[in-house]
């Protein structure tokens, strides 16, 4: 099977049947985790919204998404939106930091239409310092984020989810609608309008070796910055229904280590210019998302996110363990398609 036609055969098999009322009326879950505006260490509410999902993963999806799965199969009402929005409203406790993600685009009309977008940004102000939302380069426009600038009374931040410089990377391994190009002149075109703008970088994509991911992570956090104000490297972790799963359930993909997020780190520091550079790895030190030996794994990623709210990067270089040694020894015999 080649990347392309597995890509599709993933995409399929992978959508939901249209949802019913009561579904649509839940969103998709809400924590409260430890973020940073500035120097500042603060909570951050977060909420993914249940919508139509992503188009893109409709017709193709990216290789290591799995959202499809959280999604309705069909637009959510107005009447829905705002049950969602209600329901969460009622669990918000004034965090400083809002984010909110619908396992797509928020700015995308089939999945939160325009005055549930407005809903739900007024719903936070003057109460958050700092809300964000993810969307697609296309929808990230002055006449989808005027009228929300406008609504809120604080900073908005919009996420993109770059995930590499490279177009062949993007394109190829990833699986993005979009050429680089097109997300950083959407991170322009945000700070232009005087908004925040924030990348996704995926550290590890399917078919790249752990070696060459870092050298793509570490090259598109300097090409990234001038950009963005925040950089979030991503290492891959395997979710159901998705390429990268396929890959990880015959053995041909080993999700990162958690030693390259800490290079990833430290390299790019040096490379970020103005811009925030931090990681909060999702599963980390589990079998399915980025890992070290087992022993290490808490200390190491207590370390990544310390280093990620403070932006100091220095005490990373005092890391170690003896499975680093085999880090290394792995990835010098990755050309040869060997496992250390
Ligand atoms: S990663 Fe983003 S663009 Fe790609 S399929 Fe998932 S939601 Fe869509
Ligand atoms: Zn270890």
């Amino acid at each position: 099977m080649t990347p392309e036609s597995l890509a599709r055969t993933v995409a399929r098999d992978r959508r939901p049947e249209p949802a019913g009322p009561t579904d649509a009326r839940r969103y998709v879950n809400q924590w409260v985790e430890r973020e940073a505006i500035g120097a500042e260490e603060v909570s951050a509410f977060v909420l993914i919204l249940r919508t139509r999902g992503c188009y893109w993963a409709d017709e193709k999806g990216c290789s290591m998404c799995g959202y499809a799965k959280d999604t309705l199969g069909r637009s959510a009402t107005p009447e829905e939106l705002a049950e969602q929005l209600s329901n969460a409203v009622a669990r918000y406790r004034n965090e400083p930091y809002v984010k909110v993600y619908t396992s797509g685009s928020f700015l995308d009309d089939r999945e939160v239409d325009p005055e549930s977008r407005r809903r739900l940004v007024a719903a936070f102000s003057g109460k958050a310092r700092r809300l964000l939302f993810e969307t697609l380069p296309e929808f990230a426009v002055a006449a989808n984020l005027e009228p929300l600038k406008s609504e809120f009374a604080g900073e908005i931040e919009v996420a993109l989810g770059l995930e590499s410089t490279d177009p062949t990377v993007l394109g190829r391994y990833v699986h993005k609608n979009a050429p680089p190009s097109e997300y950083l002149a959407a991170g322009d075109r945000v700070r232009a309008l005087g908004l925040r703008a924030k990348a996704y970088l995926l550290l590890k994509p399917p078919y790249l070796t752990e070696t060459e991911s870092l050298r793509d992570v570490v090259r598109s956090v300097g090409e990234a910055a001038p950009h963005f104000n925040a950089l979030s490297v991503n290492p891959v972790h395997i979710q159901n229904g998705t390429v990268v799963e396929w890959l990880f359930r015959r053995g041909r993909y080993r999700p990162p280590w958690l030693w390259s997020v800490v290079d990833a780190l430290r390299v790019g520091a040096s490379r970020r210019g103005e811009s925030r550079l931090v990681s909060f790895p999702t599963a980390g030190g589990l079998p399915r998302g980025p890992h070290n030996c087992g022993e290490c794994d808490a200390r190491v990623l207590e370390a990544i996110e310390t280093a990620s709210l403070r932006q100091e990067f220095g005490p990373l270089d005092d890391l170690d363990c003896s499975c680093r040694t085999e880090w290394e020894v792995s990835r010098a015999l990755e050309p040869l398609g060997v496992e250390a």
